[in-house]
């Protein structure tokens, strides 16, 4: 076994690479880019050394460098990950060549798989089900349009050195043809500089279920069973399980066979993964093998109590496979769902920043979370915006279903859009519920999975204002003149604060299109909350970064996340970007339209020029506060009626404090 082996990735799984070499006793070599600098997987090696700027191709996928580093500190092999050069054919070579051992297959057989088109040649040799399509090495535009013409419609253009997603257009008609195959194209040669394309018959209601297979040095391949990736947006897995809903032992044991029969066939060693295309009667077709370790490859683990970076470092290393077909066996049941820095309703745009707040569930036996990224970490744009991988474990699929949606309700990400919301509905879904899968579940369930945001639930309003609150009372200083004076009243906090029922506070906040006001009163242990009218008594408690909120009898957490003027805002059921509408930014804007004017800081009441009653103009004088020794004028934002006058000449008065209610005149 290697004692020193160098990881040639970065994020969640070098983190990942890493924790099992450790535990191996093995120790770990990180290299990183400039936007790495702090990341979580240098932390988690031994040594680490700088690769160069951000971009890949000055980093990760700086081969030579790699191999430099790899040499100059002792490492005798080099894990690629997944993604960067872990398919790369001439890297597996350049490691050879130096006398590093490439944690992953031969060469010739990442050449093999690396076209699509020259993998299903060989899979078809194999006897392996291909899907009906061409996959020739002409690729004259007018034969390519005849061969999709004797296919059938629709057929799906693929770019034979895709991944990714990346590369594929449906042809629904004949007449569509010439102008998909010119898009995929340029898309092919931009994306993977090679143009070729293969074409398929398009599956209309497809799984994906693809077939773990491993295969060592000593001629011995195995299948670790089957994963269903059916669940994908823009052809990209987003939920992954094991085993396949209404997978049959003889369909598993073909798939298997097949699966290994395709290693066998190119010489594999190490971690792969045979991609099959299944229709709904079980029917399935080789679709392409990924020469590497898969992103969901924990779904495996969970259920067959194997680690794979063990058995890739093992087999790398010499050894026999670990594990015979028959001492494998599948125990329960195993969900991934992949946790993006990007947002659902902007067609998944991918989303960067910095994580100003990361809150994942307790791990344990049932709860597996893979990342690379904690609170403070920046979610840069040179990678792909993966944050965690989220995995649970199940005697069940039900079970597993359930604790993946218990582990979801606790993950917190503020700083960067996520698609945490998006997975819940998912998960929660009919759909995915009675594992009735294909790769169109999301498109299908449109409606249901990216439903309008909707009113603010009123659990956000009060415990932003809350928050607000409590961060107000925290930064009032008193003014400098009276601080020297212990016996002044502004050093009485308690007469400051806590309001009291007639000195309410209002808080407004914009949610999109929404608006919202929260009118708080009373002690933090007895407050009163109004939204529209409706009262709400709630207790509140700070309890770390969190608040216990007692709102009628029901006892909850809430976790107030402050982002300039915006308030990320959790609670149960309750995940929402608040911008609070601060009255001193905001005077006359909708915090005043609502009919309560905030008093815009804190200070003295010195004057009070109108009564309740008195009909006012806009701009009329209501109220004159002092504070920092200047005077501030309050005055009427419209024409309106005085309703209420809640301070009085000498009164204090905080920032956000509720001073006059105005109603509108009656129409004339
Ligand atoms: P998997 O089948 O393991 O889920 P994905 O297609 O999601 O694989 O890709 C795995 C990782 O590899 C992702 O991080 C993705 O960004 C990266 N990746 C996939 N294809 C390519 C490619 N052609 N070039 C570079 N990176 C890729
Ligand atoms: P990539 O290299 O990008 O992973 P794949 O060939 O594995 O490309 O296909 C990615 C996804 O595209 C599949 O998981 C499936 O959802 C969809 N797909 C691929 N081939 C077909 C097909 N013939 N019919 C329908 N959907 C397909
Ligand atoms: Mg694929």
């Amino acid at each position: 076994m290697f004692t020193k082996i160098l990881i040639a990735n970065r994020g969640e799984i070098a983190c990942r690479v890493a924790r099992t070499a450790r535990r191996m006793g093995i120790r770990t070599v990180a290299v990183y880019s400039d936007a790495d600098a702090g990341a979580a997987h240098v932390a988690a090696c031994d040594e680490a050394y700088r690769l160069g700027p951000p971009p890949p191709r000055d980093s990760y996928l700086n081969a030579a460098k790699i191999l430099e580093i790899a040499r100059a500190c002792g490492a005798q092999a080099i894990h690629p990950g997944y993604g960067f050069l872990s398919e790369n054919e001439g890297f597996a070579r350049a490691c050879a060549d130096a006398g590093v051992v490439f944690v992953g297959p031969p060469p010739s057989a990442i050449a093999a798989m690396g076209s699509k088109s020259a993998a299903k040649t060989i899979m078809g040799k194999a006897g392996v089900p291909l899907v009906p399509g061409y996959h020739g090495d002409d690729q004259d535009p007018g034969l390519l349009a005849k061969e999709a013409a004797r296919i059938g419609f629709p057929v799906l253009i693929k770019a034979t050195a895709g991944g990714g997603g990346k590369g594929m257009k449906i042809v629904r008609a004949a007449s569509e043809f010439d102008g998909a195959l010119a898009s995929a194209r340029r898309e092919a040669q931009a994306g993977f500089g090679d143009d070729r394309v293969l074409i398929e018959k398009y599956l209309t209601s497809p799984r994906h279920i693809e077939i773990q297979v491993f295969g060592d040095s000593h001629g011995r391949a195995v299948s670790l069973f089957e994963r269903d990736c059916s669940v994908q947006r823009r052809h990209q897995k987003v939920l992954e399980e094991a085993p396949a809903p209404g997978m049959t032992a003889e369909r598993r044991r073909a798939m298997g066979d097949a699966a290994v029969a395709a290693a066998q066939a190119i010489g594999y060693v190490g971690a792969g993964t045979v991609e099959f295309i299944a229709e709904q009667d079980g029917t399935f077709y080789f679709m392409e093998m990924n020469t590497r370790l898969q992103v969901e490859h924990p779904v495996t683990e969970m259920i067959t109590g194997q680690d794979l970076v063990e058995w890739q470092l093992r087999v790398a290393s010499g050894e026999h496979l670990p594990a015979t077909q028959a001492e494998l066996a599948i125990r329960g049941h195993a969900i991934e769902a992949r946790l993006y820095a990007e947002d659902p309703d902007r067609g998944f745009l991918p989303s960067i920043g910095s994580i100003a707040h990361w809150r994942m569930p307790e791990t344990g036996a049932r709860v597996r979370i893979d990342t690379g990224f904690s609170a403070g970490a920046e979610v840069s744009p040179y990678y792909d915006p993966m944050l965690a991988k989220l995995v649970v474990w199940g005697e069940d699929r039900e079970h597993a279903r359930a604790t993946l949606l218990a582990a979801l309700a606790e993950c917190e990400v503020a700083g960067v859009a996520t698609n945490i919301a998006f997975l819940e509905r998912t998960v929660a879904h009919e759909a995915f519920a009675t594992g009735r899968l294909d790769t169109g579940l999301i498109e299908k369930n449109h409606a249901a999975l990216f439903p309008p945001p909707g009113r603010t639930p009123p659990l956000a309003l009060v415990a932003a204002a809350i928050d607000e609150l409590a961060t107000l009372r925290a930064t009032t200083q008193p003014p400098a003149r009276v601080a020297a004076d212990p016996h002044s009243p502004w050093l009485d906090t308690d007469a400051w604060w806590p309001l009291s029922a007639r000195h309410a506070a209002v808080f407004a906040y914009r949610d999109g299109e929404e608006h919202g006001e929260v009118r708080l009163s009373g002690p933090f242990d007895a407050l009163s909350a109004v939204i529209e009218g409706k009262r709400i008594a709630v207790r509140a408690v700070r309890e770390g970064d969190r608040w216990r909120l007692d709102v009628g009898t029901r006892r909850i957490d809430a976790t107030v996340v402050r982002l300039g003027e915006d308030r990320v805002v959790f609670a149960p059921g309750v995940r929402r970007r608040l911008t609070y509408l601060d009255p001193l930014l905001h005077a006359g804007e909708e915090a005043q339209h609502a009919g309560h004017l905030a008093a815009p800081m804190s200070g003295t009441v010195v004057a009070v020029q109108v009564k309740v009653g008195d009909r006012v103009g806009r701009g009329a004088p209501l109220i004159v506060l002092e504070a920092m020794k200047m005077e501030h004028t309050i005055s009427a934002p419209a024409p309106g009626i005085v309703t209420a006058i809640n301070f009085a000449v000498g009164d204090r008065v905080p920032e956000g404090a509720d001073l006059v209610d105005l109603e509108d005149p009656p129409a004339t």
